[in-house]
């Protein structure tokens, strides 16, 4: 569609994009020189700051924070020649020999790709206390950058980029586009109004509703601008959330009046601020609107459960430096769905008899997500549900591990055996990784010293954690003797899916049992470092179940761990398959 009037932008902060590109005639030269330079390798973090720059996402500023904009940014949120500012934009090092003044330095990505060339102007320290105190209003370590600083290197360091190459991205790329190329297809697209909408979870009908408003409100387009460089530790993954954003945006907008685009943004969470950040970026790639709701950047609560800001104080203080900074704001408090009205309102317009309904984050995991219930359609489009039930399978859909200790001859291997045979009963996938079964071909040739002994254990947890990933049943029997190597795997498993079955047998019945012939030899000396004789057994502290194997038949024990399975969710009743399929129950609060 041709539009004939020229449709102008807000203009970049400061003036104009920053572009710290090498220019395509000099390239080969610079990346000559620049591999011969020492270099350092980028955080994920850096990184993503790193692209920010060099594409002039973050103009005015062009390079890594020296320490007179560091400081006042710290102060007054402003770079040392009056910018507003307010996230700090570092690049923190370790002291070492490479970090000298007046010297070239290569930045490469963690896989060693050569990004760019800084000449280092300033090397200075800094104080992780004064930067949580300022930007993030606290010490807490549940704020994830607070925890995230105390890795950080204890130098910064600033001067010119030369950028070579951009970190380089597989996924999406079509969705990528820079401040420049996100200028242009908006500027097509006709309005001079842009109101762009930041998030960093899957979009659901409350966001659709507040991005629509928005856009009626002001006569024009939508930037969908999701984070997707770093974002909470814990969120729904990007690929996930990009594929929710997809399918909204071309079934549920009118196609000239969105542009998704992908923000390389790694976020700090520092609430008031950064949504301050989140207006000035935007205002870069041509929105001079910026959509701020309730509890915008968000680190959540704190280590007393208290919220570490107000759920407005973003707006507030986007609010005061709206003028001045040149984007607009467009605020929204709390959005709830009406069930008997079938719309949705902001809830200071709620009138207070009426009832309202509104599902958390963690409701839609674990009331609807993990017990395989689709999302009701007020709160999210189909397609999307469709998507989190596909990248969120249901608890009897999830993999888990299964985990038998315990000494040699007490029963693990009988009992995973019967185990074995009732899971494939209820449907699932399992494998059976059996400690002497391991030692013939993935473990062959290990022996039964210490060290060989948690080799075997990490390799059989390794292959069990993998085999759990993909959603399958691993069920593991080996002596496993020692609690830490226990431990890290079933770290390596994931706490949720883990299940360590002690198998109590006490000593003198396994000996007595000595199936292998393996107690008699150890006793007369014929073998050294055998469990319980000469090599210690350490038992678990909290395992999940305990089986007694002199009560009880192998039998009895499986269908024990089958309970427990059951009522985890890893398996259900034929009976409970109808009702899961069901729709879910709105639920009510006021
Ligand atoms: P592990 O795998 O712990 O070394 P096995 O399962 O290979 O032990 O050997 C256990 C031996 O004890 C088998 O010969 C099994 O028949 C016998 N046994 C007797 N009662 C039980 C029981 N209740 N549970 C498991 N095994 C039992
Ligand atoms: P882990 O590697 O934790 O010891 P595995 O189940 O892989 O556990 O291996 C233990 C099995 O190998 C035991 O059931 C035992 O029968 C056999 N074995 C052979 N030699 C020894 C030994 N010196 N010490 C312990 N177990 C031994």
């Amino acid at each position: 569609m041709e539009d004939s009037k020229t449709i102008s932008l807000i203009p970049p902060y400061g003036g104009k994009l920053v572009d710290r590109f090498v220019s395509p005639d000099e390239l080969d030269e610079v990346t000559a020189h620049a591999n011969t330079l020492p270099s350092i390798q980028l955080s994920q973090r850096s990184l993503c700051d790193l692209e920010m720059l060099a594409i002039g996402a973050f103009a005015p500023l062009d390079r890594f924070m020296g320490v007179e904009d560091h400081q006042r940014v710290l102060d007054e949120l402003r770079l040392a020649d009056g910018s507003i500012f307010p996230i700090p934009i570092t690049l923190p090092v370790e002291p070492g020999p490479d970090i000298q003044l007046d010297r070239d330095l290569a930045l490469r990505s963690a896989k060693n790709d050569l990004l760019a060339v800084m000449l280092i102007r300033e090397i200075y320290p800094w104080d992780r206390a004064e930067v949580a105190e300022k930007v993030f209003r606290t010490q807490d370590l549940r704020h994830p950058l607070v925890t995230e600083m105390h890795k950080w290197g204890k130098l910064n360091i600033s001067g010119e980029l030369r950028v070579l190459q951009l970190p380089r991205h597989y996924d999406f790329k079509e969705l990528r586009l820079t401040p420049k190329e996100t200028r242009s297809k908006l500027e097509g697209m006709g309005h001079t109004n842009v109101v762009a909408f930041q998030t960093r979870n899957p979009l659901h009908r409350v966001h659709e509703e507040l991005t629509k408003r928005a856009m009626e409100e002001l006569d024009g387009v939508l930037l969908l601008h999701p984070a997707v460089g770093l974002t909470k530790p814990g969120d729904v993954d990007h690929y996930t959330r990009v594929r929710t954003y997809k399918t909204l945006a071309s079934r549920y907008y009118e196609p000239n009046h969105v542009l998704l685009s992908l923000l390389p943004l790694a976020m700090r969470l520092a609430g008031p601020r950064e949504a301050l950040w989140h207006a000035l970026i935007r205002r870069n790639y041509g929105a001079n609107y910026l959509i701020v709701g309730r509890d915008h950047a968000s680190p959540g609560v704190d280590s007393k459960g208290q919220p570490f800001y107000g759920p407005y104080d973003a707006q507030e203080f986007v609010e005061h430096y709206s003028e001045e900074l040149g984007v607009g704001m467009v605020p929204f408090r709390e959005l709830v769905y009406l069930p008997d009205e079938g719309r949705y309102e902001e809830i200071s317009q709620v009138p207070s008899a009426a009832t309202t309904a509104s599902i958390s984050g963690t409701q839609v995991r674990e009331e609807y997500l993990n017990n395989g219930r689709r999302l009701p359609v007020w709160f999210t489009r189909p397609e999307v549900a469709e998507i989190l039930a596909e990248t969120n399978p249901p608890r009897h859909k999830q993999g888990v591990c299964v985990w038998f200790t315990g000494l040699s001859g007490a029963g693990k291997s009988t009992t995973a055996e019967v185990l074995t045979v009732l899971l494939l009963e209820f449907g699932r996938q399992v494998t059976l990784l059996d400690g002497d079964v391991v030692r013939t071909h993935l473990s062959k040739g290990l022996g039964f010293g210490r060290e060989d002994r948690d080799t075997n254990i990490r390799r059989i947890g390794f292959v069990a954690s993998e085999i759990v990933r993909h959603g399958g049943v691993a069920i593991c029997a080996a002596v496993s003797p020692y609690r830490t190597t226990r431990n890290e795997v079933r770290g390596m498993v994931g706490e949720d899916q883990y299940i360590e079955v002690f198998v109590d047998t006490p000593m003198d019945v396994c000996e007595s049992r000595d199936t292998k012939g393996m107690y008699a030899k150890a006793r007369r000396g014929e073998i050294k470092g055998f469990t319980g004789i000469d090599d210690p057994y350490e038992p678990p502290e909290n395992p999940e179940v305990v089986i007694d194997t002199v009560a009880r038949t192998p039998e009895d024990n499986a269908h024990r761990i089958v309970d427990v399975l059951l009522d985890r969710g890893f398996i259900r009743k034929e009976s409970s398959m109808e009702e899961a399929g069901q729709a879910a129950a709105v639920s009510n609060k006021q």
